[in-house]
């Protein structure tokens, strides 16, 4: 029986660590890589009560030491997504009906475990299965993902707060019921925290979740469902399935019960999503929510006002940081002829200090990107770049996938402002600039609209005001979120919170109340104390 009531969390980032030579941490953490590193893991489906060994399975191999095996996952088959569906349905009732600050204390559990104790386990599979730094770890799968957990708490507490007025006899009230059916999590390969959050945020508003991590975050995966178990998370709330996507996809897409999709991943196949939804419209009891978070081709735009060294830092940080893999990453710039030798000065200086290599040596700014399909994409791009008349290679251009899938930071100068790579997503430590005459930097802007489908984030440098008023108003459309005088990518959660439109998604800002509020379909409930008895209107006599 409730008979109190619940604090939620301090609105508070998690402090990220430093891991500095000798400290605990560093010491802490690189134990954990090496021991993990030849633990040989073997990772089931979480069904229910059940963890599944399956016979097929696949190896997980460290991007930057490609021939290393560290383990395996199981590969579901379609009985198993089925099972994993219906199984959620049936505990559904019993997790809808738990009070929501059990649901919340649960959660918060479980951010406090990763905080804690977890904290070294999942920076290190993240290391290992993504090839991030120990700092991009950090910020990533300890960090934003405690973000994530607890100020999701506050948000949920805030929107069960709005409610509607009661007058004189009547009763109103909104009960934010989870959705009738299950939701449907699939999560991309590049953020640990956003495997996390995509069934986490659902399930905290009181849904039942079938998530199905990307094949290349599959290690850090099985510890955030270590996590959520040992935080009391009751088994069947969160089902994770690995194995085909299509298959799994297919089977959850035509289930009468689809409730939701939460997506992070490419627009193309999001866009396969809405269209099976679509196709299917006729079959679901619920028109089912349809959130995804997609690519970018993300931009910074220096005027000539701008402080050359503040731009070629956001350029290094936006571009290179986890070898370009974020869908923030700048990845096209433009620059004013004024300030171009400068700023071309200040990156090779910058650039040639920047190593590649395995993320357990600290000294590394840069690691191996994803695997060997991204690393082929990546190379093409360059060599399209290389044997073209409109473009050039400024730095880098190099790429070595002998040992581990190892890019070069490349930055390409072009002449053609809508050159393919200053329109396509590449994901990779790539970026293109293009100098404009400084005249035109109004010009320059229309240009930043329309080049890409793409509208996630982008970046003004300036050190004029009006510019930057002038830049507001007319990048309105071109990004969802917009940095003045920094760089486009390091969403922090609770400070920036993030999404795009346009092909960039359904900018439903996760980490924030925007998101929750997808996750619940309201009922309003109103009741009259004292109800007529009699139909006609005072105004009859
Ligand atoms: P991806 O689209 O290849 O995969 C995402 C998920 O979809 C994975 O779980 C994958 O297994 C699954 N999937 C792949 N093909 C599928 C299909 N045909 N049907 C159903 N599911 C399928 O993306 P990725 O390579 O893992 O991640 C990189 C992409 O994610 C980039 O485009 C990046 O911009 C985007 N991203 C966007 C955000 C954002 O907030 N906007 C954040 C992170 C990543």
């Amino acid at each position: 029986m409730k008979q109190t009531t619940f604090k939620v969390p301090e609105l508070k980032n998690e402090e990220i660590k430093d891991y500095l030579k000798d400290s605990t941490e560093r010491k802490d953490v690189i134990e954990t890589y090496n021991s993990m590193y030849n633990e040989n893991i073997k990772i089931p489906l979480y069904i229910g009560n059940e963890e599944i060994y399956t016979e097929e399975t696949k190896n997980i191999h460290p991007p930057h030491d490609h021939q290393k095996i560290v383990g395996s996952y199981s590969i579901c088959n379609s009985n198993h997504v089925e099972r994993a569906i219906n199984n959620s349905l049936e505990i559904k009732d019993q997790w809808t009906n738990t009070p929501w600050e059990e649901r919340a204390a649960i959660f918060l559990k479980a951010a406090e475990l990763i905080a804690g104790p977890y904290r070294s386990r999942i920076n290190a599979a993240t290391m290992i299965g993504q090839s991030k730094t120990i700092f991009q770890a950090e910020i990533d799968a300890a960090c934003e993902l405690v973000d994530f957990l607890k100020l999701n708490i506050v948000y949920m507490s805030e929107i069960y707060k709005e409610q509607p007025i009661t007058v004189g006899e009547v009763s109103n009230r909104l009960e934010y019921r989870p959705l009738e059916g299950f939701v449907y999590a699939i999560t991309p390969f590049n953020f640990t925290a956003i495997g996390g959050n995509l069934c986490a945020s659902a399930a905290l508003m009181g849904n039942v979740i079938l998530w199905k991590p990307s094949d290349h975050q599959i290690y850090s995966a099985k510890i955030i469902m270590d996590v959520f178990n040992e935080a009391g998370l009751p088994k069947g709330v969160i089902n994770m399935v690995t194995g085909d996507p299509v298959l799994v996809t297919d089977i959850a897409l035509n289930n009468t019960n689809l409730s939701g999709i939460h997506f992070t991943g490419s627009t193309d196949v999001f866009k396969q999503l809405w269209t099976k939804v679509g196709s299917n419209i006729n079959l679901y009891k619920d028109y089912p929510r349809i959130v995804g978070e997609t690519g970018g081709k993300d931009f910074i735009v220096s005027h000539p006002t701008a402080d050359s060294r503040v731009v070629s830092t956001a350029i290094v940080r936006g571009a290179f940081e986890y070898q370009g893999q974020k869908c923030s990453a700048a990845s096209r710039v433009y620059i004013p002829k004024s300030k171009s030798i400068e700023i071309f000065k200040n990156l090779k200086e910058q650039i040639s200090s920047i190593t590649l290599g395995s993320p357990i040596d600290f000294r590394h700014f840069m690691t191996a990107v994803i695997h060997k399909g991204s690393f082929d994409k990546i190379v093409n791009y360059i060599e399209h770049a290389k044997n073209n008349k409109e473009s050039e290679i400024l730095i880098g251009g190099d790429y070595d996938d002998s040992k581990g899938y190892f890019v070069s930071p490349t930055v390409i100068l072009t002449t053609n402002p809508k050159f393919t790579t200053m329109q396509e997503e590449i994901f990779g430590p790539v970026v293109t600039i293009y100098v404009y005459a400084d005249e035109n930097w109004k010009e320059t802007l229309t240009l930043v609209d329309q080049t890409s489908i793409y509208a996630l984030t982008g970046a003004f440098i300036s050190n004029d005001k009006e510019s930057v008023k002038y830049a507001l108003r007319h990048l309105r459309y071109s990004a969802g979120n917009f940095y003045i005088n920094d760089k486009p990518s390091g969403a922090v959660v609770g400070q920036q919170p993030f999404g795009g439109s346009r092909a960039s998604g359904t900018n439903d800002k996760a980490g924030s109340k925007l998101n929750l509020l997808r996750w619940v379909s309201p009922r309003l409930i109103k009741e009259n104390f004292n109800p007529p008895t009699e139909y006609p209107y005072p105004y009859m006599d």
